[in-house]
């Protein structure tokens, strides 16, 4: 059957710019590529507890709470595949108000660093620095209260994290970073460290870290979810309208956080959750110049976006690994 079609028009006269030219086979895609992963630019995050089997994470499917020695060979598994660097959380035995398990020498995460760092010394440990997961109310820091409102004590948090980085640089961790969003935590950390003759361990602090309902599952894998209350009152609002403005610099909390005292320009530094703030990796880049960017890139994907791409993944709707690709190819693209 002849089909006759209308004469066409000419819509081709001024095509002469055709990016699809240099997309058409995989080979030109992947020379005009702009954003390259790499094994060696992820951190493994990894949940260890007290106890010796591996505990399944129900909400985080694929992933587990170790025991140390369970650590030890994943950390062995991680190296094979290029990914050279992890970072710990512990989940203690026993929790009480002051959270001593985070800077007990026999703490978990420092008995994990020890015994990681001596199997694979090619490894970098980065050890997660905050208390909720060793205070029995689940809060970053002790409490106190102020107005009728019980709420974190900030100074007194500020002590007991900086002898909880200091307790893990001397278990062996290569960078401490803390995550209690306590006002002067990086100075309070920054000196203590220098004190105790750590001046060479960077301080890897958030310079964005919203109060965000994505932290569910990691709160789950931590068991670190508050008994009371939520962390709002330290954590930054994620609708960024109150921002709390610095004093003479009046930048908003996203920008603010980037140059707080005590913190060393090229220390590197994390956002989270990044799903949804994207942006702020972008200010926090171009805030901090060329150094910046290694840091920029320690967008957290823990919150959020895995949970979108596992949730289709359960319905079918798609499948790992190329869906898993596209949220940290955004981060690549924010943060170079
Ligand atoms: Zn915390």
């Amino acid at each position: 059957m002849t089909i006759s079609l209308p004469p066409r028009p000419d819509v081709r006269a001024d095509l002469t710019d055709r990016p699809r030219r240099t997309r058409r086979t995989p080979a030109l895609r992947s020379l005009t590529r702009e954003i390259s992963l790499s094994a060696a630019q992820f951190i493994y995050p990894m949940f260890i507890h007290e106890g010796q089997d591996e505990q399944p994470i129900a909400s985080m499917p694929g992933v587990s709470r170790y025991s140390v020695a369970g650590a030890v060979a994943r950390v062995g598994e991680a190296l094979s595949l290029g990914v050279n660097t992890v970072v710990l959380f512990g989940i203690p035995n026993s929790k009480d108000a002051q959270g001593t398990q985070a800077y007990a020498d026999q703490g978990i995460v420092q008995v994990a660093t020890r015994a990681i760092k001596a199997a694979h010394p090619g490894v970098s440990v980065i050890a997660d620095t905050c208390l909720c997961e060793y205070t029995d109310h689940g809060h970053c820091g002790p409490l106190c209260e102020i107005g009728g409102e019980v709420t974190v004590d900030n100074d007194a948090a500020l002590e007991l994290l900086a002898h909880t980085a200091v307790s893990q640089a001397r278990a062996g961790a290569d960078i401490v970073a803390p995550s209690a969003m306590m006002d002067g935590q990086i100075g309070a950390i920054r000196t203590a460290l220098d004190a105790a003759g750590f001046t060479h361990v960077p301080v890897m602090s958030y310079a964005v870290k919203y109060a965000s309902a994505y932290y569910g599952p990691f709160r789950d894998a931590a068991g670190s979810t508050p008994s009371f209350g939520n962390r709002g009152g330290y954590q930054m609002d994620p609708a960024g309208g109150q921002a709390r403005r610095r004093a003479g610099r009046g930048l908003p909390d996203g920008q603010a956080g980037a140059a707080l005292p005590g913190r060393d320009p090229g220390d590197p530094r994390r956002l989270r959750p990044a799903s949804g703030g994207l942006q702020r990796v972008g200010r926090v880049r171009d805030g901090q110049g060329r150094r910046g960017r290694w840091h920029a890139r320690r967008a957290a994907h823990r919150a959020g976006d895995p949970d979108l791409v596992q949730a289709r993944r359960g319905r079918r709707h798609h499948d790992l690994p190329r869906p898993g690709r596209r949220p940290l190819a955004a981060r690549g693209r924010t943060g170079p």
